[in-house]
């Protein structure tokens, strides 16, 4: 290959819920661009990074984690990762050390297999054990499947990404540059508005509402010289949620338009103003029209 050579490629991110993979596809772009909380499913979309080099561009896929679906909405979720299979040129299989290999993982190596992807395995959270335990951890996974490399990380202490890169760029091949190089995602500014607000209920509230809620930007003016505006509603499934969700006298909405307003302000780099209103769509999780209409489809 001539040393002006341009090499490019779509890198999907699988792995089972919770591994770290949006912490990797953030740390991976020095950007915070998607959510990551401590629960699981946090991920629900495809959600694309693209990093670019002189003589490179990769466009990472972090991807909803793959668990046994039990409503409409995890079947959605599955299918999305699955489809970043599909669509990859590499796949990085992100395992987490410190639990034991689920038994999901076939099945996800099977996907993989037939879809004939060269994979990477990563091992995250190397920051919770000892060196001496990761040997076993590999040979285990080793006999499962047939990995074109091994790579220990930690996204969280941000330990091992440049080996990884590395060889991430040694395993695409030549291709055109898809993105403006200063490009860092193709989705649009109200997907990250919206993510930000979801990524809010997630961390302030418990149990189902996390999962229960879906959040829409309606409006989104930019107005010269002054604030933006921002209307958003956060969809919940019940009455109930919807009571805890705005809390007493609107202490609980407020103060998650307040933690999103602030970061989504770092992002766009400007005020905004931000209306936010929680409404019910009743069990949408389990309808796909209503599903459709809140944007997954
Ligand atoms: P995802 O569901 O696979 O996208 O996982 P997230 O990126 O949302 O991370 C899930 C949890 O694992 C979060 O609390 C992260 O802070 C944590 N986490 C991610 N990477 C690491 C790591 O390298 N070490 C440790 N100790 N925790 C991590
Ligand atoms: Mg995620």
């Amino acid at each position: 290959m001539s040393e002006t050579s341009f090499k490019s490629g779509y890198v999907s991110i699988i792995g089972e819920p919770n591994v770290g993979k949006s912490t990797l596809l953030n740390v991976i772009l020095g950007e915070k661009l998607a959510i990551v909380t401590p629960k699981p499913q946090t991920t629900r979309n495809q959600i694309r990074g693209i990093l670019s080099g002189k003589n490179y561009q990769i466009v990472f896929l972090d991807t909803p984690g793959i668990l046994a679906p039990k409503y409409e909405l995890h079947d959605w979720m599955v299918k999305t990762a699955y489809a970043a299979i599909q669509d990859a040129d590499l796949v990085l299989y992100l395992a987490d050390v410190t639990k034991p290999l689920p038994k999901s993982e076939t099945r996800i190596f099977d996907r993989i297999h037939q879809a004939n992807q060269q994979t990477i395995l990563v091992l995250n959270k190397i920051d919770r054990i000892d060196k001496p335990h990761l040997l076993p951890i590999i040979e285990d996974y080793n006999q499962r499947f047939e990995f074109v490399d091994v790579i220990p990380i930690s996204a969280l202490k941000e330990d091992g990404i440049d080996r990884l890169k590395k060889s991430v760029l040694s395993l695409i091949s030549e291709g055109p540059e898809y993105f403006p190089a200063d490009q860092i995602s193709d989705l649009p500014q109200r997907f990250f508005i919206s993510e930000t607000i979801r990524e809010k209920v997630f961390l302030q509230t418990k149990q189902e509402i996390p999962y229960s809620t879906s959040v829409v930007v309606e409006e989104f003016i930019e107005r010269n010289k002054k604030k933006w505006y921002i209307r958003s509603i956060i969809y919940v499934e019940r009455e109930s949620q919807r009571r805890v969700l705005i809390g007493k006298g609107g202490q609980m909405v407020r103060k998650i338009g307040q933690l999103a307003r602030v970061e989504i302000e770092h992002f766009l780099d400007q005020s905004i103003f931000l209306e936010l209103h929680v409404l019910v769509k009743s069990d949408w999780r389990r309808d796909p029209r209503k599903m459709r209409d809140l944007g997954y489809a």
